[in-house]
């Protein structure tokens, strides 16, 4: 027997209509040099109409890759809704790869028009050359588009180019499966690769991450995305903002911590969004500045990857900030689990929670597989690899195949953990960061949480050096919290009382910084490459 109901298919035009009509009282605010600016959701709708409108004028039709190559503002979101709602398919380029990796990303997805803020023109006029599809640059703010000369490629202001248009647009009536935003993987374990996002993803996946249980987004929230738009679509906070009417705050390319600070005690967010080395620096910088006032955050967001216990103690002790620890991955649109205790849990044990990865949503099937193959209890004891599906996750890649990522239409996660009997993720470790000792496994991440709980210890990152006896050891490199002192014999001394004795390192590296991804994530293979060459004995 059939239902009743409408087919209605799940548009990312009716987010938008919804956010710019009834919702249309939602704030899109943006740093700007010593202060911001600010536009309600009505008001980006109807830019993002003109920007359709626009890119329809250049050419772009259903299906066309319309890049960005910008920082999150308001002007990127309005890109994020225009481009997919006219039935094109809107790709954030990760600005802070490499250049070579950038170009390999914008052909192979075969982008033809980018919309480029000005800041970032400079550098993006060195990579233009190689970007072979490339037929129209759209420049975000004042810049000397001179800087294109040459490129055989049409340059474009945004205000001018959009200041004509008209501000609604006839939506086409795109299908729910239509591909409607694309992002590669950041590379940290192996070479790009572009997940396709389609409308009914993304809606799906934003009403998720607005339930309770997770990012718990209402139209009285004021949230600030740090995590970059680039980074799998700023974890679909965009999306989720307008779907809920939550407020949404841009910092732009203020991301130090000292402008970052002033842009929350000025427009007072009460929920944020990044990774762990972004909330490692705020700290840092509002420890070190306590009349700095951060006091509206209520609740932030981390993820991408494990957060160190001392962080987030840290946080909630001394600012009364609760960081809720999150997992995903750019082939999961990206939320996998979320980490609020269940109700009922005494304080102890709501800390052993919140530590986890977090529990699943119901949309997102998890089960962990063993080494034969098979598949393991979720008894909060069996450790195997994840795998997960559902309707926000991938089955696959955009041309390029890569059958060891799936598996019987599960996507295989490369982390490694245990799943407890009430549905909490905890991760041990990627498989590739595992050290694999003697036969036996220690978690890296194990080791550096607990380093990193040192007060001498501002970050650690453990890695496999090749043992002849062992196969790998545990190699702990460490930098030092400044002007604190702390000698290697004292660390182990430290680690001793936390790990069992067969996991203490024996090798060491003072460094001055742990090298970050592109993302903002420990480069554990930069490092690898680093003791490969015999630095960091
Ligand atoms: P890349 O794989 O290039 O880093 P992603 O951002 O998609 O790009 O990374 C996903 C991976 O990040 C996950 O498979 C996992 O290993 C790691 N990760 C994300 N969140 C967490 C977390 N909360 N704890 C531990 N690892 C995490």
């Amino acid at each position: 027997m059939r239902s009743t109901m409408l087919d209605v298919p799940l548009q990312l035009r009716r987010i938008l209509e919804h956010a710019t009509s009834f919702g249309g009282a939602g704030r899109l605010v943006t740093a700007v040099p010593g202060g911001h600016r600010q536009a309600t959701y009505a008001q980006v709708g109807q830019n993002a109409a003109r920007l359709a409108h626009a890119l329809n004028a250049l050419g772009v039709h259903e299906g066309d890759r319309v890049a960005t190559f910008m920082w999150n503002n308001q002007e990127h979101v309005e890109a994020y809704f225009a481009v997919p709602c006219m039935g094109a398919v809107v790709h954030p380029l990760n600005i802070r790869l490499g250049g070579a990796q950038v170009c390999y990303i914008a052909n192979h997805a075969e982008d033809r028009v980018v919309i480029v803020d000005a800041s970032l023109l400079p550098a993006f006029a060195q990579l233009l050359p190689a970007m072979r599809t490339v037929e129209h640059v759209v420049v975000n703010g004042s810049a000397d588009h001179d800087l294109l000369d040459g490129s055989g490629v049409a340059v474009h202001d945004y205000a001018q180019l959009i200041s004509a248009q008209p501000d609604s647009y006839p939506w086409p009536d795109t299908d729910e499966r239509q591909a409607a935003a694309m992002c590669y993987t950041s590379g940290t374990t192996g070479d790009p690769k572009g997940v396709v996002y389609s409308h009914r993803s993304i809606y799906l996946h934003a009403t998720g991450i607005a339930l309770p249980d997770s990012f718990d987004l209402s139209a009285r929230d004021h949230i600030l995305a740090i995590v970059p738009q680039f980074h799998v679509l700023a974890w679909g906070l965009p999306y989720a903002a307008f779907l809920t009417g939550a407020s949404l705050a841009m910092p732009n390319q203020f991301l130090a911590p000292e402008p970052l600070a002033a842009f929350i005690a000025a427009v007072r967010p009460n929920k944020a969004a990044g990774v762990p080395t972004v909330w490692q620096a705020l700290l840092t910088y509002v420890d070190a500045h306590p009349t700095t006032d951060i006091s509206s955050l209520e609740e932030a967001i981390v993820g991408g990857s494990a957060c160190p216990p001392a962080l987030m103690q840290a946080f909630e002790q001394r600012h009364g900030v609760t960081l809720l620890h999150a997992w995903g991955m750019t082939e999961m649109s990206p939320l996998g689990t979320l980490a609020r205790p269940p109700a009922g849990a005494d304080p102890e044990a709501s800390w052993r929670y919140r530590l986890s990865q977090g529990r699943f949503p119901a949309p997102v099937e998890a089960r962990l597989v063993g080494p034969d193959g098979s598949v393991v209890p979720t008894d909060g004891k069996s450790t195997g690899e994840l795998e997960v599906r559902g309707p926000w996750i991938t089955g696959g890649y955009y041309a390029d195949d890569d059958p060891d990522k799936f598996h019987d239409g599960w996507l295989r996660t490369g982390d490694i953990g245990v799943i407890s009997p009430d549905g909490y993720l905890a991760l041990t470790d990627r498989s590739k960061d595992v050290i694999k000792s003697g036969g036996e496994w220690i978690s890296s991440v194990d080791l550096e949480n607990h380093l990193m709980a040192h007060p001498a210890v501002r970050e650690a990152a453990v890695i496999g050096a090749v043992d002849e006896r062992w196969g790998e050891r545990p190699l702990a490199t460490v930098v030092v919290t400044d002007g604190e002192q702390v000698s290697f014999a004292q660390l182990r001394d430290f680690l001793a009382d936390r790990v069992p004795k067969w996991q203490l390192p024996e090798r060491w590296a003072l460094i001055a910084e742990v090298p970050k991804t592109s993302v903002g994530k420990f480069d554990k293979k930069a490092l690898r490459q680093r003791h490969a060459l015999g630095e960091l004995d």
